[in-house]
Parts: structure tokens; sequence; C-alpha cells
């Protein structure tokens, strides 16, 4: 056993069959979203019309083909994918380290955000004001394929899960962009079981070349798409309809801003546990290719459809945009605050020294929950479903779905920082008892 990669000892999400289950369910949950959600058929209330939905289940192979497997759409997404990937390596931006690895290396970075996502605003607003009629091709092809699209993005991160678990494998000669000379695996992914290993990522940083897959895959082609489905509803919505309802935009506007925010502060996504710690397999594959735009953008796909508009008041939408700044607030200034005392810049705030030399702040926004972060990123949440009103509760998905994500983010930390900080975390749990939300768990 190596001693840089110690095996795994503990499986989460129930081992192996978890692993096959969720690989299963959650592909099944998007497809399933969008039976419910489209222009043949488009859940009201919570009763589910399972002709309908049964209805749209492709009758034989070649139907079955044709939406995995459509040549156009695959040729339209590789080369979005690869042309993202391309403009990543390339594209100006600021070079910085990443965390101390267990080998006390760091790996390189580069912070592009900015540029890309500017390169793509730039493009979009060009093709947008030389077009007669406001009509973007490309935004109608990417509405009109939603169907074999979601196939499309499934199919291929389980491809890239396969890839990256196989090359994990593969020694490392010489630096090879990595400045370590043996591959680092996750802590939670190698535990020689390849199914499991493969779901939870075996490899903590898989990169070819300087490259890094992981962070890639986790700020760029799917945050980058949601941007666009949304944007596609507005679309199809205009030329459809020839209107553009309120509650379309507000969804629009505040996911963008989510989605921008999180570019320009990309130099933070360095110390998520997403990078600093999981390994990358098809749990984050998965997640970041295809559930991210696909379920995110559920709200605004269900608004676009004919007879779901929803029109808010002045009133609906100044309070909808006060819930999404207020929990805005709370997010980026509880991460902000604990980024700051971490890099000794508050450090005559309230805090717990830990046998490892760093300190577990106890005040400010820190005092009132142990993860005061993911509540204001749950009440931005809400903020993205009101504007659906009450036409169905399955709109309220993704509220739900998040709460669940960050009750078991929280749990997966707290095991990590109880390991780290031993006593002193016992310690920091009797002065902030709070989980998430403060003064109720
Ligand atoms: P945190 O930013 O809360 O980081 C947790 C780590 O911070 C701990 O492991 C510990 O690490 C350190 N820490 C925790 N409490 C303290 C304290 N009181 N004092 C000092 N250090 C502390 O968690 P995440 O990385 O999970 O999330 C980052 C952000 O990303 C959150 O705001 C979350 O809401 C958001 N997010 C959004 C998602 C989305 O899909 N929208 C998905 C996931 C996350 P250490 O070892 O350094 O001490």
């Amino acid at each position: 056993m190596s001693k840089l990669n110690p095996v795994t000892q503990h499986k989460e999400f129930f081992g192996v069959p978890g692993a096959l289950g969720i690989a299963t369910f959650l592909p099944f949950i998007l497809v399933f979203f969008y039976a419910v959600c489209n222009e043949q058929y488009s859940i009201k209330g919570i009763l589910l019309d399972l002709n309908k939905v049964i209805e749209q289940i492709p009758q034989n192979w070649a139907e079955w083909k044709d939406l995995c497997f459509d040549s156009t759409v695959w040729t339209a997404y590789l080369t979005w994918f690869f042309v993202l990937a391309v403009l990543d390596v390339y594209s100006p931006g600021k070079d910085m380290d990443g965390i101390e690895l267990r080998d006390g290396t760091h790996l390189p970075y580069r912070i592009n955000g900015v540029f890309m996502s500017g390169t793509l605003i730039v493009l979009l607003l060009a093709r947008l004001f030389a077009s007669p009629d406001y009509s973007l091709p490309e935004l109608q092809f990417l509405y009109d394929n939603q169907a074999k699209l979601i196939f499309v993005t499934i199919i291929y991160s389980f491809i890239v899960s396969f890839f990256v678990y196989f090359i994990s494998f593969i020694p490392l000669r010489g630096k090879n962009g990595l400045g370590t000379k043996e591959r680092i695996l996750s802590i939670n992914g190698n535990s020689g079981n390849p199914i499991y290993d493969w779901f939870i990522g075996r490899e903590l940083n898989p990169r070819i070349g300087a490259w890094d897959i992981k962070l890639f895959c986790e700020l760029r082609p799917g945050m980058l798409l949601l941007f666009l489905i949304n944007l596609s509803c507005i679309h199809n919505q205009y030329h459809k309809f020839g209107k553009i309802s309120n509650s379309l935009v507000l969804i629009n506007f505040l996911e963008a801003f989510y989605i921008f925010d999180g570019v320009l502060n990309e130099e933070g996504c360095l110390t998520m546990m997403d990078i600093a710690t999981d390994g990358f397999g098809f749990m984050l594959a998965f997640g970041d290719l295809a559930w991210l735009p696909w379920s995110y953008s559920l709200q605004c796909r269900y608004l676009s459809l004919e007879g779901n508009a929803v029109d808010l008041t002045p009133i609906q939408i100044g309070s909808i945009l006060a819930l999404s700044f207020f929990g805005y607030y709370i997010f980026h200034s509880a991460n902000q605050q604990k980024s700051d005392f971490k890099q000794g810049k508050l450090n005559h705030m309230k805090s717990i020294s830990t046998p490892t030399g760093s300190k577990l702040l106890v005040d400010g926004w820190w005092k009132l929950s142990q993860h005061i972060n993911y509540f204001g990123d749950w009440l931005i949440g809400w903020s993205w479903c009101l504007p659906t009103g009450t036409q169905t509760p399955f709109t309220y998905f993704y509220v739900v779905y998040f709460a669940t994500l960050l009750v078991h983010r929280q749990t997966r930390d707290e095991a990590k920082c109880r390991a780290k900080y031993g006593k002193a975390w016992e310690e920091y749990e009797k002065q902030v008892p709070y989980k998430i939300v403060p003064y109720v768990w």
C-alpha cells in the first residue's frame, strides 16, 4: 500500500449498491423531468398523467438510436465541449497554485473564467444584434433538442468518468504538468472496488498535461450550458408567443447572476470540497455535465411552455429579489469572512485553536451555524423557484434536492473535520451547535 494513497476504508452512499443505484436513478430523473415538462406534456398540480409519459417512450431501436445518437446533436455538444476546453487551455488568465496536496506539492491552475464567459457573452450579443429579428438559431437548436441533448450529456458523462477512471492507473512519467511523480488518489476513491472507485472518483485531480479536467468540468461546459438553456427558453417564448414573461426573465437573471458570480470568484473554488478533497468520477462528471444544466434549468423550461407563463406583480418581483439578495449577502459575506480569516486578516475575531495549527472561527457569521454559507445558498435557491408560482410543486424540486445535497455535504464535512481537529471540533460543536439553519438545525 502506498503511503501517499491509503486504501479507502469507509464507503459513502452505502457502497457499491448505492453507487449503482445513484448512477441509474439520477439519469432516469433527468429523463423523467423532460417527459413531464415538454411541448407534448407538462405536468399541472401534483398528479401525473402516466399515459402521456408512456406515449413518449421510443417504440423501437431506430427511435432510441435517434434519441441517443443523433449525429448533429453529438457534433454540436462535442464542439461545445472541446472549443471550451481549447479556450480553457489557451485563454489568458491568472496562474495560481491550488491547495497543498498530500505530497507537499501544489498544482498550478489557470483562472480565466472572466475572459471565457466574457467571450461567450460578446459572441452571443454580436450574433443577436446582427440578426434582424433577434433570432439565434443556436439557441433555438438547443431548445428544440432538449431530449436528445439530455441523453448526450448523460452518455458523455459516463464516457468522461470511464476515461478518468482508466487514466488513474497509468503511471506518471516525469512531472507531466502535475508537479508530482505519483498520481494522488482521492482519500475516498481508493477502495479497490472498481465500481465504487469509478463512481466516487479514483484520482483527485485527473489532468491531461497541465489541463485540469475536474476544474474545467466543474465550471465550464455545464454551468455555461445552464446559462444558454435558460436563455433558449426566453428565445423560444419570444419567437413562439411574441412576448416574454417577467418570471422567466427573473429566473434567467438570478441564475445568470449566480453563475457569473461563481466565475468572478473562481479562485475560491480551489479550496472547495469538490476540488480539494473529492475525486473526479461519475458523481462529479454527471453532476457537472448533465445534472446541473438540466435540473437547474427546470423552472425556466417549465415556464417557457405554452400555458405555463407566470406574470409576477412588482411586489412579487421585489420580494423575490430581496430574498435572493439576502441569501446572497449571507452566502457571500460568510464565505469571504472564512477566507479572510484563513488568510490571517481577521485575527481579532474569536476562534478555537486546533492541534493542526489552524483555527476554527466561532465569531461573526460563523457563530450562527456551522455552515451558515449553505443556508444563504439555499435561500438563493428559493428565489429561483418562487417565480414559477403555484402551478405545480414539481418546479420546487431544486430546493428539495439542494437541501438534501447540503445536508449530505454537511455530514461529510463534519466527519472530515472531526477526524482532522479531534477535541477542538467537539469544543467547536459546543460553541456553535447549529449545523446549517441558525436556531433550527
Ligand atoms: P465550506 O466553504 O463551508 O468549507 C468547509 C471547510 O471550511 C471545512 O472542511 C473546514 O476546512 C473549513 N471550516 C469550516 N468551518 C470553519 C470555521 N468555523 N472556521 C474555519 N474554517 C472552517 O464548504 P464547501 O466547500 O462545501 O462549500 C463552499 C460553497 O459552495 C458554499 O457556500 C456552498 O453553499 C457552495 N456550494 C454550492 C453548490 C451548488 O450546486 N450551488 C454545491 C456545493 C457547494 P479546513 O480543513 O480548511 O479547516
